[in-house]
């Protein structure tokens, strides 16, 4: 059932779940999961909006919008322009011009290091992939986001050629101690009721922020890590 719950709710769960006689995992998300994307795709939009005559749209719509497409198309753009657009829209996203402008979420930070006491593992795992390391890591130090510590993973895409979901979905399904992911968090829909197929019995959480389609995930879901 789709329930919203809130950051007391699953610290509680996770602090009755832990065992301290094994290692137990957290998986999470990173893009529009802990960090917030809005800035970095806001500025890249402006600085196409000038090459391709586009709209101005409002910081809201940035916030909501997954991608680029889902903006235009409702600004009657053709489709092979917005095909274009986003491929280059897609591009500097992926790139590690930006990657420095995220922000993460209010009150992320607290959580994971709430969870590293608690003696949980962390993995962060990510569609970015590995060109984007050294950025990415910056950006979490640089945002007193816990990384490169003994009992945290960043996990990364090789390349773009392979999709997020079918990237995230082969990590688990090949992860040798699948039972001990206690927790996965991403904000994509589809991916939590993918990893639901793999992971029934552990807790799967859909952070609430930017909507790919009007795909709908049935579980739990956390608007707001404060
Ligand atoms: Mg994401």
């Amino acid at each position: 059932m789709k329930t919203l719950i809130s950051k007391e709710d699953m610290l509680d769960y996770l602090k009755n779940k832990r065992d301290n006689t094994k290692i137990q995992y957290i998986v999470f998300d990173i893009d529009d999961t802990i960090m917030d994307t809005a800035e970095r795709k806001k500025i890249i939009y402006n600085r196409l909006k000038k090459m391709y005559d586009l709209p101005t749209i409002s910081s809201e719509e940035f916030e909501k919008a997954y991608n680029i497409a889902q903006i235009l198309v409702k600004y009657n753009f053709q489709e092979d322009e917005i095909l274009k657009i986003n491929q280059k829209f897609v591009k500097l996203f992926l790139s590690n011009k930006y990657i420095l402008k995220d922000r993460p979420f209010p009150g992320i930070k607290d959580i994971i290091n709430e969870l590293l006491k608690m003696n949980y593992y962390i993995i962060y795992l990510t569609g970015r992939t590995i060109n984007l390391r050294k950025k990415t890591i910056k950006s979490f130090k640089m945002n007193e986001i816990p990384i490169q510590k003994p009992n945290i993973d960043l996990v990364m895409k090789k390349d773009n050629d392979c999709p997020d979901l079918t990237f995230k979905l082969e990590y688990i399904k090949n992860f040798r101690e699948k039972e001990n992911i206690v927790c996965f968090i991403d904000n994509d829909s589809e991916t939590c009721n993918e990893l639901k197929r793999i992971l029934n019995s552990n807790l799967i959480i859909k952070f609430y922020s930017t909507q790919k389609d009007n795909l709908i995930y049935n579980g739990p879901y956390i608007s707001k890590w404060t």
